[in-house]
């Protein structure tokens, strides 16, 4: 069985040593975050991570959902008793205010639980991320009457929640939605039409499920600017809360899939099922969106988990498995071979995941930390800063780190061999878990799209300029301190690339946006390395604070692997940079018919 250790130190370094948590003591929830509390809630997940859910990974792929006749959905087993264990932490509501049941703790510790249980059977921690991502957008747009009436269910585990886009004919393009809205004379809506590819549309875990619906309401204009969002229950509830009437919603099927085989992808079928307007009429999008950004950066989270649990087991294998012998000479001669570990080949290979797993982590925790300054600091001007920085970063953590988080799960399984290949390893599942993530909530074009054609020019380019400052400013800063030049200055030249290529979509890309469409998704992995290199040089400057008092190597292995991100990882962004500097004239000579 592949095995999983929750990287608890890693997280606790982040938040102590680097981002200094303990400073945002002003923030609601952050005084109660002690670090007992903040160690207790790390060391209880990670305890539940290794020992319920990863076990039950293999187990949930081998079974998957199984949809009954009457359009019931099982899951697998152990998924029931699971869940109710996640319930019963808490950790669903870890961050959400205390007025809603929930805890009202930072963010920070909501990503770091989710990191957790998604490395330990990602199919699973599904369920409890899309409640959150529910929670976020009833919190932001709900009535009175709708927060107090299904918040507390959901933080409570009682009800899941469900975010419903998809149609047959309409993925990425929204203004194609047909699900049509009717208004009722007591205000309520019927809804009509059919949704696909529904992350845990019907399920057994829970009593009833808050489906977050996308519709037109008759008459309401066409493309996106027709959207309304509606809270669709698959039980409608009492005013005291208690379950009352079935809804006409149903599951219609579920889909046979490449991977999360125990997290039910369903066709949701609502046939004239009452459901409450959120928010204003035709601003559902908009409404949307808080889902949709919330779930974005879990996707990121996703990506890093995969790749981090992925990189243990890599890890481990090279360690154990004996091929060859060392180039420079027997390492381990008292065994007929030496451990791959030995191989520059399989080093390298290692040294890039990690050097991936340790900055990303860092990225979202200090966005996650940039979210809770957004949402509760009494300063506007800090809450503005802080908003421009998750949406400028959302897309880049959501497509650089599920296009690498999949990527690392194919390198790590190539470390395997030919076992890599075969199930019991459990690598080939990795492999098919992570690569859903690159595709949904937008697939990662569209999240480079997003990056370059809405979010750069946004407010007349104030997040960006501000991201070059804080890079340009720390790196002034860090280049008079000999340790920290080596860091540094390559981190600078990447932000140079990054400042032309910015400069390069300013000047050509707005007379022919063709050329901001090719060069888009190199852009985003410019972005991706430049701000992973920050996170490096951060990580690094607390390192050396501890280097003396660290016998474990721990800080010494920080600082070797800042070096290679910097030698083997930065230098493409040179490569992005003459990519996106050539233009779309080649991409787009050929006629589609030649295609
Ligand atoms: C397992 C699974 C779970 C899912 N869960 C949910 C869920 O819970 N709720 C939900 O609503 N949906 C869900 N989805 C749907 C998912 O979000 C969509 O599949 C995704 O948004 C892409 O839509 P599409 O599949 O229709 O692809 P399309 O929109 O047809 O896109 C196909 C390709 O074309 C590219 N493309 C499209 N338009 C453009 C453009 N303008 N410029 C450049 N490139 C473009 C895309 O990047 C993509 O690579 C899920 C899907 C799967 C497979």
């Amino acid at each position: 069985m592949p095995l999983y250790k929750a990287p608890v130190e890693d997280v606790l370094f982040l938040l102590n040593d680097v981002f200094h948590i303990e400073r945002f003591a002003n923030l609601s929830g952050f005084a109660e975050a002690s670090p007992d509390v903040v160690e207790a809630i790390v060391g209880e997940t990670a305890e539940f991570c290794e020992k319920v859910l990863t076990p039950l990974n293999r187990i949930g792929d081998q079974q998957g959902c199984r949809r009954g006749p009457d359009g019931s959905v099982t899951t697998p087993e152990g998924f029931r008793q699971a869940y109710r264990q996640v319930v019963d932490g808490g950790w669903i509501g870890i961050s959400v205010p205390p007025e809603f049941g929930g805890l009202g703790l930072p963010v920070a510790l909501t990503q770091i639980v989710n990191e957790f249980m998604t490395s330990a059977n990602m199919a699973f921690a599904m369920y409890p991320g899309l409640t959150q991502g529910a929670i976020a957008a009833l919190l932001t747009h709900g009535t009175a009457e709708q927060k107090s009436l299904y918040v507390p269910k959901m933080v409570a585990g009682e009800w899941t929640g469900t975010m419903n886009l998809t149609e047959p004919q309409c993925g990425t393009d929204l203004g194609l939605i047909r699900t049509r809205a009717v208004r009722q004379p007591d205000g309520s809506y019927r809804i009509t039409g059919s949704k696909i590819f529904i992350s845990a549309g019907e399920h057994d875990l829970a009593a009833n499920i808050v489906h977050l619906v996308l519709a037109r309401i008759e008459g309401a204009p066409e493309g996106t600017r027709g959207l309304s969002l509606f809270v669709v229950p698959k039980v409608i509830p009492n005013p005291d809360g208690t379950l009352g009437a079935r809804n006409a919603v149903s599951c219609g099927a579920i889909e046979e899939k490449m991977g999360i085989h125990g997290n039910s992808t369903c066709v949701m079928n609502y046939d004239g099922a009452a459901g409450w307007l959120v928010a204003q009429e035709n601003r559902g999008l908009n409404a949307m969106f808080v889902m949709m950004n919330e779930a974005r950066l879990g996707v990121g989270v996703q990506g890093l988990a995969m790749s981090e649990v992925a990189y243990q087991n890599a890890a481990q294998y090279a360690k154990d498995r004996l091929q060859g012998r060392a180039i420079t000479g027997a390492k381990f001669d008292d065994k007929p071979a030496d451990p791959i570990i030995v191989h520059p080949d399989v080093r390298r290979v290692l040294m890039t995941i990690r050097a991936f797993n340790e900055a990303a982590r860092a990225l979202i925790l200090w966005t996650a930390i940039k979210s809770d300054v957004a949402h509760r600091s009494d300063d506007a001007g800090e809450r503005e800063a802080a908003d421009d920085h998750m949406g400028l970063l959302t897309p880049v953590i959501k497509g650089v780190l599920t296009d690498l988080g999949f990527a690392n799960a194919v390198m790590a399984q190539q470390v395997f061999g030919g076992h890599g290949y075969i199930r019991e390893w459990g690598m080939e599942q990795f492999v098919r878990d992570a690569r859903i993530a690159m595709i949904y909530e937008g697939a990662n074009g569209i999240q480079a799209l997003d990056l370059v054609g809405r979010k750069l020019a946004k407010d007349g380019g104030r997040a960006v300029m501000a991201f070059f400052g804080e890079v340009q400013g720390y790196v002034k800063e860090q280049a008079a301190d000999a340790a920290m030049k080596p860091l540094v200055e390559p981190v600078g030249k990447a932000l140079g690339h990054l400042q032309q290529a910015t400069m390069w979509f300013m000047q050509n890309a707005v007379a022919k946006p063709d050329h901001a469409g090719a060069g888009a998704s190199d852009y985003m992995h410019l972005f991706g390395l430049v701000v992973l290199g920050y996170m490096w040089c951060r990580i690094a400057a607390a390192a050396h604070g501890r280097l003396d008092s660290d016998p474990s190597g721990r800080m010494k292995a920080k600082l070797v692997t800042a070096r290679f991100f910097m030698e083997r990882m930065l230098p493409e962004t040179a490569t992005h940079l003459a990519r996106i500097q050539s233009g779309a004239d080649t991409v787009m000579e050929l006629p589609a018919e030649a295609f």
